[in-house]
């Protein structure tokens, strides 16, 4: 059986999206998705508890995160526990490798995406690299989308699509389509022989009331945190 999956998108467990995992499983199913990956910036919460609460449904999640690394961001699929950001490419790769997980490069070689990983540390990392990201429906130029998949196909990684959805309205802008696996690596090999989709492009004023929202709410978060820590006396 052919299952479609998007296989980067976020809920309100990350920083800037304020839209709850339920609300996912709406629109996914809206969609005509099949399955999905839950891949929050720097959580994976919700992925895991999505993942929990569905796993006799028939919208199949994948628990991944988004990791923040000091070297830009690395996607982990297939994950069974939190990742710190903040750590070197290598050694976030290593964590995600530990846990069975799949190590996937979102936008790889997007201009105007800022925490894209480096040129010389992606080189670095490629023979541990499982999946690369050809096509991202928020990517701003649609030759970067291009120039990732030239990317994959000439070190021979399996080609990945997701919406790097952050609105309800992006869930399922593209995806993946592959035979039923029951494994990580089963999917990856399942990855080599599917296909990607991707017709619609988020424009770019989304991904600016994304930053903003993120902005507000780590604003938001460290006003919370200096008046937990000024402390009922004060
Ligand atoms: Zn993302």
């Amino acid at each position: 059986m052919t299952l479609r999956f998007d296989l980067h998108l976020h809920s309100h467990y990350s920083v800037d999206c304020l839209v709850p995992p339920e609300r996912i499983v709406e629109a996914a199913r809206r969609a005509g998705l099949d399955g999905i990956a839950l891949t929050d910036h720097n959580e994976i919460e919700g992925a895991l508890r999505l993942a929990e609460a569905l796993k006799d449904d028939d919208l199949y999640v994948i628990p991944g995160e988004e990791i923040a690394t000091r070297d830009g961001e690395i996607i982990g699929l297939f994950l069974k526990e939190r990742i710190p950001s903040g750590l070197p490419a290598r050694e976030t790769v290593s964590r995600i490798k530990a846990q069975g997980g799949l190590v996937y490069i979102p936008h790889p070689v997007a201009r105007g995406v800022p925490p894209r990983i480096r040129w010389p540390v992606l080189l670095e990392i490629l023979p541990d690299v499982d999946i690369i990201e050809g096509f991202n429906a928020r990517v701003p130029l649609a030759t970067d989308n291009h120039r990732a998949r030239a990317l994959a196909l000439a070190h021979g990684k399996a080609i990945g699509a997701g919406s790097d959805a952050h609105f309800a309205f992006e869930y399922g802008r593209a995806w993946v389509e592959v035979e039923t696996f029951h494994s990580p690596q089963e999917f990856l090999e399942r990855l080599r022989h599917g296909r990607i989709f991707g017709e619609r492009r988020t424009p770019y004023w989304v991904s600016g009331i994304t930053w903003t929202l993120k902005r507000i709410r780590l604003a938001w978060r460290a006003l919370n945190a200096r008046r937990i820590n000024c402390g009922p006396n004060h």
